[in-house]
């Protein structure tokens, strides 16, 4: 991951006063575009709030703790993650005491399977990601499911919990309320930065999209994507555009004959130049892989 190349990365540190309200009861704690920082949500019902996100380590655990306290005292809190990528999700040892941590199944044996490995991988960014990393410890949650999950947070406000994976994880989730046309789509959809293909072996391109085929179904209102700023439907389209570009030139140049390596200098070379304004261009070769890695594999179902 080239982020640990970046010479002047910030530190991946959760802004403080800057939650804003996307729609009634649901807000959203910027990510300001930094690296590793997610959206997180906040979302308040009379009957209970629900945090999307903990961020990445103890420390923006406290500080998204702190801005959830500033908003609410509702004693009943829950917890979920879109999946289980360090950035999103190493903080809930401190929401964990106040709250109660809801992930599908899938998400949470990712999580047991390599959360230290990616605690590991993520130490290496620079001094900047591992200080937030200082004192981490991975807590498996306190409920799973799988499927679906509906949390009531009182007054007609619903939020489902939709299992989505895999795609970007094993484990995607993302959280619809459906009364509020909110939708937090984890890193399935960026707002401006390029898919993130993490080098684990898991992502499922395909399926990734069509999962964003099934999202944009849902009609959103609102989306809010895993990074960059919260804004409309388009954001699915986009992402989908991207990805179903990428399969489509991988497709072509294949039949043309291109090897992988001849392939892939073409192909990142288009896709930097169509993206020019869209960060993360380091995933592009990691998304053409994917797709070459499908073409190889003969299809299944
Ligand atoms: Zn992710």
């Amino acid at each position: 991951m080239s982020e640990s190349e970046a010479p002047e990365m910030p530190a991946p540190i959760i802004p403080r006063g800057a939650t804003r309200q996307v729609a009634e009861g649901v807000h959203v704690i910027p990510d300001h575009r930094i690296p590793l920082v997610p959206n997180v949500g906040l979302v308040e019902g009379p009957e209970g709030v629900l945090v999307v996100y903990t961020a990445m380590g103890p420390a923006n655990g406290e500080r998204v703790l702190a801005e959830l306290r500033e908003l609410t005292d509702q004693p009943r809190v829950l917890v979920t993650l879109t999946h289980f990528h360090p950035e999103h999700g190493f903080g809930a040892q401190v929401l964990r005491p106040v709250g109660t941590l809801v992930y599908n199944r899938a998400q949470a044996l990712e999580l047991a399977d390599k959360g230290e490995e990616y605690v590991a991988m993520f130490r290496t960014f620079g001094p900047g990601v591992a200080g937030q990393l200082e004192g981490v410890e991975l807590v498996a949650p306190d409920l799973v499911y799988d499927g679906r999950a509906t949390v009531d947070l009182g007054g007609g406000l619903l939020a489902e919990l939709i299992e989505h994976g895999p795609a970007h994880t094993r484990g995607d989730q993302v959280i619809f309320l459906p009364r509020e046309g909110v939708l937090f789509t984890g890193d399935l959809v960026e707002n401006r930065l390029l898919p993130i293909v993490p080098p684990d072996g898991d992502v499922r391109a395909s399926r990734w999209i069509e999962v964003l085929e099934e999202l944009e179904r849902l009609a959103p209102a609102v989306v809010v994507p895993g990074h960059g700023e919260p804004a409309g439907t388009e954001l699915i389209a986009e992402a989908r555009d991207y990805l179903v570009g990428v399969r489509a030139r991988v497709g072509e140049l294949r039949a043309d004959g291109a090897d992988d390596a001849a392939l892939r200098a073409a192909l990142e070379q288009e896709l930097t130049a169509q993206y020019v304004d869209w960060g993360s261009h380091e995933w592009i070769v990691p998304a053409i892989d994917a797709f070459l890695g499908e073409l190889d594999v003969p299809a299944v179902g």
